[in-house]
């Protein structure tokens, strides 16, 4: 399963969320027990799948492990 990155508005959490490809665009509830944290789709999580986090990212299976975000062809 992919791990996504999701952004809290109300208290400004960032976190990661291992989910279904299916669910990828639901809302997600926080740490701090809101649910309203939307998936971030952005330049910054681009670079650092591609340019350090890439053993990490990898391990958790299937290839290189960007579920689909990236431009890899999975
Ligand atoms: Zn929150």
């Amino acid at each position: 399963m992919p791990i996504y990155e999701y952004y809290c508005a109300p208290c400004g959490a960032a976190f990661e969320l291992r989910r279904p490809v299916s669910a990828a665009l639901d809302v997600a509830g926080c740490p701090q027990g809101h649910a309203a944290a939307r998936r971030v789709v952005s330049a910054f999580a681009t670079v650092r799948a591609s340019g350090g986090g890439g053993v990490e990212l990898g391990s958790a299976g299937g290839g290189c492990g960007c579920g689909g975000a990236c431009a890899c062809g999975r």
